[in-house]
């Protein structure tokens, strides 16, 4: 088996800058693609964060004029992966979030920022470091997506390019006025180039020029090719299925492991969930809940937004806390959400618990103390979070989309008889089939040794990134085969 070269183009990766599920893919598939021979680079912005982090840094390209300031391309490693670091002080060393400012708002230069980053991608993909020349360029969302434009309209040889979606919904779109200032040709502004809708599309240009196209589940792979989850690129996801994949997103099963969590009260595995009772009582505690050990204490950790359909579960929470139910409710974004989740716990502080924020060890502890884990998307291109939940022994209870539906197998009755069920499913999405899923996990959790076998189920899932990686590695081969003959 030949090595083979990947630039990875990315704007966040764990563990040095995260704001969601991208980060943890784009950090942990290199480790696991070692193993199968693949050597990846990751070309991320050098926010402070990242200039922070680098273990080791080595200067590889000089840019001394780019998009008004100096700028440098450095070499250099941080838990185990090689990056370079597109060092441009003007462009990112800023507070907040890689993308908008500490107050929220979206920096007004995001266009220029994310085409440095397309720009330089597309130049390494082009041989400008010589000591690390790519058979394989990979862009991750729509940040990296100008890659592939640039590589089209350029006339020098090119690498294989992979595109990969990892949520639909974010496309970055921008004024056309913007074009020569991002150095792309008049002629790119076309429905067939970078063009969508009259504005220029980061992502929508990805899309168009690469050679693959990859998405998190088979089932989102599907879904968006349909209008009612395509947000508009459904057409031109449609004119390409025939280069469109699904492969699922894993978890770094080191990070998550239920039996040498640093963050969790105690450790377990499947033949010790007896332990799971401690880390729901400090999980209770934690949140100002009743200690109550027999209670149905469902988890949620989640970004607050429409798509993760967290106001359908506060429109069910009546009906089902009437049942003796607790729920820990860890997550941030929307404003009105936020403040509506705060509310309802106020008003019922020993069944509702709710912390507004980040907090990885919080994350842990619910994995680790909750029963059941709820994940009520509207729509839903993998899903980490019940990934995590199978692994930690709290039975998933998910919408039955994208990677959801890929990834958790329904306690109906055939399942459960069959000893294959791992989480409960609902669809259509809605406050009532939400409602009426809590009350059969609820029903079930009552049955002891069906609900221990679910969770044992879950907890005999391969979600680790082993396969998963492998099924990228073949797919940089066969491109890598396929541009050899072109
Ligand atoms: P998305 O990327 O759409 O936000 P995913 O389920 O793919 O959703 O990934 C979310 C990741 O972020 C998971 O690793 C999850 O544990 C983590 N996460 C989400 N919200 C929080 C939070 N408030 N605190 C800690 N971790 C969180």
């Amino acid at each position: 088996m030949s090595s083979i070269r990947v630039l990875s183009v990315a704007s966040e990766l764990y563990p040095i800058v995260k704001t969601g599920g991208l980060a943890d893919v784009v950090g942990a598939l290199p480790i696991a693609l070692k193993a199968q021979e693949i050597e990846t680079r990751t070309l991320i912005p050098g926010y402070p964060a990242v200039t922070s982090a680098l273990e080791t840094a080595e200067e590889v390209l000089d840019l001394s004029n780019f998009h008004g300031g100096p700028a440098r391309v450095l070499s250099g490693s941080c838990a185990g992966i090689e990056l370079f670091v597109l060092d441009a002080a003007h462009l990112f060393a800023r507070p907040g979030n890689p993308y908008s400012s500490p107050d929220g708002a979206d920096w007004p230069d995001n266009a220029i920022r994310f085409a440095a980053l397309g720009r330089i991608a597309a130049d390494i993909g082009q041989g400008s470091i010589p000591a690390f020349a790519p058979d394989i360029v990979h862009a991750h969302d729509w940040q990296a997506g100008l890659t592939h434009a640039y590589l089209h309209y350029s006339d020098r040889p090119r690498p294989g390019t992979v595109m990969t979606v990892h949520n639909l919904a974010y496309q970055g779109q921008f004024p056309r006025e913007l074009l020569n200032e991002i150095g792309l040709p008049p002629d790119s502004f076309t429905v067939d180039g970078v063009e969508y809708y009259g504005s220029i599309g980061f992502l929508k240009a990805g899309l168009r020029f690469a050679d693959r196209i990859t998405t998190v589940s088979p089932t989102y792979a599907l879904e968006i090719q349909r209008p009612q989850h395509g947000m508009g690129l459904d057409g031109l996801l449609r004119g390409r299925a025939d280069i469109l994949s699904g492969i699922l997103n894993g978890i770094d099963t080191s990070v998550w492991n239920p039996a040498t969590d640093p963050h969790i009260a105690s450790s377990f595995d499947a033949d010790r969930l007896e332990n799971r009772a401690i880390n729901k009582v400090a999980l209770q505690e934690r949140l100002g809940l009743r200690a109550d050990p027999e209670a149905f204490l469902l988890g949620v950790i989640s970004r607050m937004s429409w798509q993760k359909g967290l106001d359908l579960l506060l429109e069910s929470l009546p009906a089902v806390l009437s049942e003796h139910i607790q729920i820990a409710v860890l997550g941030s974004g929307d404003p009105e959400l936020q403040n509506r989740y705060r509310a309802a716990a106020e008003a019922d502080p020993a069944q509702i618990g709710v912390w507004i924020g980040y907090d990885e060890s919080l994350a842990h502890l619910i994995q680790a103390g909750a029963d059941a884990l709820v994940v009520p998307s509207r729509f839903e291109p993998c899903g980490l979070t019940q990934l995590c939940a199978l692994r930690y022994g709290a039975v998933p209870i998910v919408s039955r989309v994208g990677g959801l539906a890929d990834t958790v197998v329904d306690a109906d009755e055939p399942n459960i008889f069959g000893n294959t069920a791992t989480g409960i499913e609902f669809e259509p999405v809605t406050t009532q089939t939400l409602t009426d899923a809590l009350r059969r996990a609820h029903a079930l959790f009552r049955n002891r040794a069906v609900w221990h076998q679910i969770q044992q189920n879950g907890m005999a899932v391969d979600v680790s990134w082993h396969h998963r990686a492998s099924q990228y590695a073949s797919l940089y081969r066969q491109l890598a085969k396929a541009r050899q003959a072109v």
